[in-house]
């Protein structure tokens, strides 16, 4: 058994890095960049009035009320590109440029205009400071400069920036391909009704969406039997070409957990094989060829305890992320929680907040790791150290699903 930090330096120092390629923008939310993204120009390109209004020189309406003319207009998409003088007041709608010699837009709401015979005027009902309600060219950032560094990851709050900014293809890190398959004699596929002593492949399915969440391609093959010729053939057909192969079940010490036998048998080197870890104590990390092969646990909690430890480490990894742990924070305890006496333990918990605002994490009191009933409200592990228990009210580390 090796401690989990361990284990999870062993996953890190063995991550290749994949090449990459240009994908459309629009089907790129979850990949991670492989360019540096920059201002091609400046942001706002002109200086922009935020409001509909009037486009004034400050000093003008300083003593206002005032009447100014009305010279022309500014609308976005068609500006008005002369200068205004003193006097003088431009009828200017949202995000449209405000003309040179105006320095403030006064609101709409603060104005009223009329006619004169076939002159326009507007009565100015405040004063405004200047540069009031105007976004200034450049202020948002400037040509040239950097928005987004490479392996960062794109997402639906900053593709608008990359957008805004012509990248209409973006460079991005290829996506890691993944196979997936289950063992055991009992494993029945999921659309299938099971028979006596049998249960469905819940895990197939749960693995390949995690894979495909964190940016990875992810296809599911047959599951193995649970004998050592069937879990070879599987093994070495599924993983051939491929940057990462998972599997689940046969990793524990029973009569019929063949997985470990089946990778030594095909020459693959093992990293680690029994991590101090609950859930998720068996679990194989190995090469085999180039392909990364990670045999998780059964149990679907562990299977998915061990995915978000080491394959998503992995998968993140090979797109060039650097910081390849989970995100973790802290919560207040809802209840008492105890560690393993000699393993790092991963508790699944549900967040709250109470009624002065804290994060509290409450603890999902299912029937252990094979219960993925209760697992499927999770959204963190609680993080404990080994052999430490911890009371309601204590602030505990969690990690982020
Ligand atoms: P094993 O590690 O093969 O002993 O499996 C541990 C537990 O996980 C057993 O109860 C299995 O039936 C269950 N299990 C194994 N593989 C899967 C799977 N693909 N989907 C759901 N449960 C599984
Ligand atoms: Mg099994």
């Amino acid at each position: 058994m090796i401690p989990l930090e361990k284990a999870l330096k062993a996953v890190d120092r063995n991550i290749p890095r994949l090449g990459s390629e240009r994908i459309a923008l629009g089907d790129s939310i979850g990949r991670v960049l492989a360019e540096d993204i920059a201002a091609d120009g400046d942001q706002p390109p002109f200086d922009r009035s935020m409001m509909d209004g009037f486009a004034v020189a400050a000093v003008d309406i300083a003593d206002a009320p005032v009447t100014l003319k009305i010279v022309g207009e500014s609308a976005a998409g068609h500006g008005w590109h002369r200068k205004v003088k003193r006097g003088e007041a431009v009828r200017i709608m949202t995000g449209a440029p405000v003309p040179s010699g105006a320095d403030s837009v006064q609101r709409v709401e603060l104005a009223r205009s009329f006619f004169k015979g076939d002159e326009e005027f507007v009565e100015i009902l405040e004063s405004a400071k200047k540069g009031m309600s105007i976004v200034k060219k450049g202020s948002e950032i400037r040509q040239g400069k950097r928005l987004f560094l490479t392996a960062e990851r794109i997402t639906p709050q900053n593709v608008a920036a990359l957008a805004a900014f012509g990248y209409a293809r973006v460079r991005v890190a290829k996506r890691p391909r993944v196979a997936i398959f289950g063992t055991g004699t009992e494993i029945v596929e999921i659309g299938k009704r099971p028979g006596r002593d049998q249960i469905r492949n819940s895990n197939s399915t749960m693995l390949s969406s995690l894979a495909s969440a964190f940016g990875a391609s992810a296809e599911i093959f047959p599951n193995a039997k649970d004998d050592l010729a069937s879990l070879k053939k599987q093994i070495k057909m599924a993983s051939r070409g491929l940057d990462i192969l998972i599997t689940t079940g046969g990793v524990s010490v029973g009569k019929y957990d063949l997985t470990k036998a089946a990778l030594t048998d095909l020459g693959a080197d093992i990293f680690f094989e029994k991590v101090a870890l609950k859930p998720g104590k068996p679990v194989i990390a190995a090469r085999l060829g180039k392909t990364l092969v990670f045999s998780l646990p059964g149990n679907p909690v562990s299977a998915a305890a061990t995915f978000y430890l080491f394959v998503r480490a992995a998968i993140v990894g090979m797109q060039g992320v650097k910081q390849t742990a989970m995100r973790t924070g802290t919560a207040t305890l809802s209840e008492p929680v105890k560690a393993a006496i000699d393993r790092r333990t991963l508790t699944a918990a549900r967040l709250e907040n109470d009624a002065s605002g804290r994060l509290i994490a409450i603890p999902l009191r299912g029937k252990g790791s094979s219960d993925l009933v209760s697992f499927a409200r999770a959204e963190v592990f609680i993080d404990l150290e080994m052999d430490t228990q911890h009371a309601a009210g204590d602030l505990v580390r969690i990690c982020y699903l």
